[in-house]
């Protein structure tokens, strides 16, 4: 990429923009991309050039880049009532609304919503919430949090402690040093299993290692743990089969909340319209958002059950205030176009579509690339996916990070017309949910090209022998 010319956006962004998750150094050498139009699944930037969106933004995009009905459905709520909000007993259909769609397909009962502006302010809420209702309960002991290594769940304080990744934690003292935020094994099989150790047998250990931080804790400590059905950000890692069942069990026999996070597996991703019945969870509360509006509008939900609402609506009455609450929670504009994005959800019936070209775009990925010299290990589920590079795939031996071969095949993919994201040396695959097999067809010959060019490159440097 060429240094950005003077007075381009690209020049501007660098001069006055500081942006999230990116490389700051990095940035001011090679410029951000401008991405200025979208239709479908593709967006196109400053100068024309076309790309498929592979990660639908950030998992997000489900209804694509250009639906109608939901920039209509924010402009008559603008035109209504642009703003209005729900402290001190207030309310607008548009919350109601809403609330009353996520109670009916909740996958398991749930009792209430909350609304939030951010997958990060849902989960941080939850865990405000665990709190509360242990000190509801008078069980001011019970407030640790587990989750799992490489877990994501956000950015914030609180969140960005619970979430199991070294760059959000390092140099912004997280996580916080009380000690409330607890790290179990990451349930990913292809490399953290022992060599022949069957999905099973790992998902044994895992549940017996989340045992034993709660037994050397003290269970009277732990308050909750929070999983992602599927952990995306961390590397799109799904549950080795049995686990869901072994740590319930768990959570269960020592009084421990459980929260799905579905800020990425809610409304469809897994080919169900949750992550939860995707792996049969039982949560006591569940956080989404991203395809809660298609993101096209922030907005996020917390669930709460019966059991945690309970208690909060007497600990409420006994302090006078349930003292919590955003300024937008429950904004009316991007609640209107929620309500929205879930009727078009049920209309074309988004859940089957994915259950359709899901399967095809697995297969499309194992058959293509698990036997690629560049790749170790394809997987996913529904319309998520990881393809994991490795020096050599059989005897999981990774590339030196050094080399950056993941970020290089991100970059490659770009000059092929494909926006990517890579976790480390894992190629993440979310695209928007409307994506048919032909655009699937597309996106795949575009990755081909994109890792053919990068084994090209580390031949030719020497990296991997010629024929590997
Ligand atoms: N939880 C999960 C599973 C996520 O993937 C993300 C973001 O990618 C978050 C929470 C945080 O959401 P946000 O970036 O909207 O704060």
């Amino acid at each position: 990429m060429n240094k950005p010319l003077a007075n381009s956006p690209a020049a501007r962004d660098i001069a006055h923009v500081f942006h999230p998750q990116t490389d700051l150094a990095g940035i001011r050498q090679s410029g951000p991309l401008i991405v200025s139009r979208g239709k479908g699944v593709r967006v196109w930037d400053e100068d024309g050039t076309e790309y498929i969106e592979t990660m639908a933004g950030l998992w997000c995009t489900a209804l694509g880049f250009d639906n109608e009905r939901l920039v209509e459905a924010a402009v008559r709520q603008m035109r209504k009532l642009p703003f209005y909000h729900g402290f001190a007993a207030r309310g607008h259909e548009p919350m109601i609304d809403l609330a009353e769609k996520l109670m009916a397909i909740a996958p398991v009962p749930m009792s209430k919503a909350f609304f939030a502006n951010s997958g990060s302010e849902a989960n941080d809420t939850a865990i405000k919430l665990c709190w509360y209702y242990n000190n509801a309960l008078g069980r001011p002991e019970k407030k640790k949090i587990v989750s799992r290594q490489k877990a994501y769940h956000g950015v914030t304080i609180a969140t960005g402690s619970l979430t199991g990744l070294p760059p959000i934690h390092n140099d912004f003292d997280l996580p916080l040093r009380s000690g409330h935020f607890l790290h179990t094994t990451c349930p990913h099989h292809y490399r953290v299993a022992e060599a022949g150790e069957s999905e099973e047998q790992f998902a044994d250990r895992c549940a017996s290692d989340l045992e034993k931080l709660i037994e050397d804790e003290g269970p009277e400590t732990i308050a909750a743990f929070f999983a992602e059905p599927v952990m995306g950000a961390g590397g799109v890692m799904l549950p080795p089969r049995t686990y869901f069942e072994k740590i319930q069990a768990i959570l269960k026999k020592h009084d421990i909340l459980f929260v799905a996070d579905e800020v990425v597996t809610g409304f469809g991703r897994t080919g169900n319209m949750w992550g939860s019945q995707t792996y049969d969870l039982q949560p006591d509360m569940i956080t989404c958002a991203k395809a809660l509006s298609s993101a096209y509008l922030p907005i996020s939900a917390l669930l709460v059950n019966d059991r945690v609402y309970d208690v909060m609506v007497s600990q409420s009455e006994k302090l006078g205030i349930f003292g919590h609450g955003y300024t937008y929670s429950g904004h009316p504009v991007p609640a209107a176009v929620a309500v929205e994005t879930l009727k078009i959800y049920e209309e074309i019936d988004i859940v089957g579509h994915v259950r359709d070209v899901g399967p095809y775009m697995q297969k499309q990925l194992q058959e293509r690339f698990a036997g690629h010299p560049l790749v170790g290990n394809v997987r996913g589920i529904g319309l998520i996916a990881g393809v994991e590079l490795m020096k050599d795939g059989p005897l999981r031996i990774p590339f030196d990070p050094k080399l950056k071969v993941g970020p290089n095949v991100m970059k490659a993919a770009q000059r092929h017309g494909l926006i990517m994201r890579a976790i480390g040396d894992t190629l993440a695959f979310s695209p928007p949910l409307v994506i048919d097999r032909n655009e699937i067809d597309q996106m795949c010959e575009r990755f081909q090209a994109t890792l053919d060019e990068v084994l090209g490159m580390l031949q030719r440097s020497g990296e991997l022998a010629r024929g590997a």
